[in-house]
């Protein structure tokens, strides 16, 4: 049989336009397939994806988007397809993952599920992300967060219709506790890896454990051998190349920085241009390009301790 279907079919251009494209409901497929549907952010959602995984009887979604208006459409999206939600899995603790958890459960008591580090993240930094974050996004940022109510520990799974979702904690990364997912039923392995790989978009690295994330994209590289798809928090979907760019992505804004630096403690406003207009050259999209100068000084920080 086929490796798992991806459904390409709600790119969200803009958070305005939130609409699907394409009808969708899906017969009920067999036993232990599992169809994953595609829901991407436009840029004022920051790009960020959430996956509608559609097995026989249910739909269970990895992540939940940032805003208001994108977590309904995702609610529309699971709407569209018709079937009942019966999980929602949390790869880690950055809003644009958890902040649409409310809208898209919409009232109903659905699963949460987390790794007891990711929700301890979720937790302790809710309050502070709202206060960095509600006035730049305003009426779209969510008044109320709901939080994980499910903890697994990592190698814990949960099933359903014969597909299995297993989560593997990775420690700091791209936040200060990762993890990501892995799904398995009769047509293979797929990995829901979160922000591991902003793929083709410009990184946050401003938790500063770009070192961790590194190892933890090396045991990505190890662990995920077998895997056929890789979902990432952000930009598209792809198999172990998308790891491998990111990869060459962070070596090359830490390699960027220390040469700017030297032994410095600290990075000047225009060594900060500089880093901006070396990383635009790597990535010339300009997806996030904001993220390049804010990560800037817990870079140099993180360089700074470590060479102690
Ligand atoms: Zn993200």
């Amino acid at each position: 049989m086929k490796a798992l279907l991806d459904h390409y079919r709600s790119h969200l251009s803009t958070l305005a336009l939130a609409f699907a494209l394409g009808g969708s409901a899906q017969a009920a497929g067999p036993r232990g397939v599992a169809y994953v549907h595609v829901f991407q952010s436009g840029e004022a959602g920051i790009f960020a994806n959430a996956y509608l995984v559609e097995t026989e009887h249910s739909i269970v979604v990895v992540d939940s988007t940032l805003l208001e208006s994108t977590s309904k459409a995702l609610r529309a999206r699971l709407l569209e397809i018709g079937k009942p939600l019966r999980a929602v899995l949390i790869t880690h603790g950055h809003p644009d993952h958890y902040n649409g958890v409310t809208n898209l459960c919409a009232g109903e008591k659905v699963d949460v599920f987390a790794t007891p580090e990711t929700d301890r993240v979720i937790r302790e930094s809710d309050a502070a992300k709202e206060k960095q974050w509600a006035p730049v996004f305003g009426a779209e940022w969510p008044v109320r967060r709901t939080f994980p109510n499910k903890i697994l520990p990592t190698g814990g799974t949960f099933s359903v219709d014969d597909v299995t979702f297993t989560v593997r904690a990775l420690g700091p990364g791209e936040s200060h506790a990762d993890s990501y997912w892995i799904m398995e039923g009769n047509t293979g392995r797929v990995a829901f890896i979160g922000d591991e790989v902003l793929n083709h978009v410009h990184a946050y690295v401003s938790d500063g454990h770009m070192s961790d994330w590194l190892k933890n994209l090396a045991t990505l590289e190890h662990e995920l051998k077998d895997v056929t798809r890789l979902y990432p928090g952000h930009g598209d979907v792809g198999g172990m190349e998308i790891v491998r760019w990111q990869e060459e992505y962070l070596r090359f804004y830490l390699r960027t920085v220390s040469a700017l630096v030297g032994n410095q403690r600290e990075i000047t406003d225009a060594q900060k241009t500089r880093l901006v207009a070396a990383m635009e050259q790597f990535l010339p999209n300009r997806r996030l390009e904001f993220l390049i100068g804010l990560g800037a000084g817990p870079v140099v920080s993180e360089l700074a301790a470590e060479q102690k």
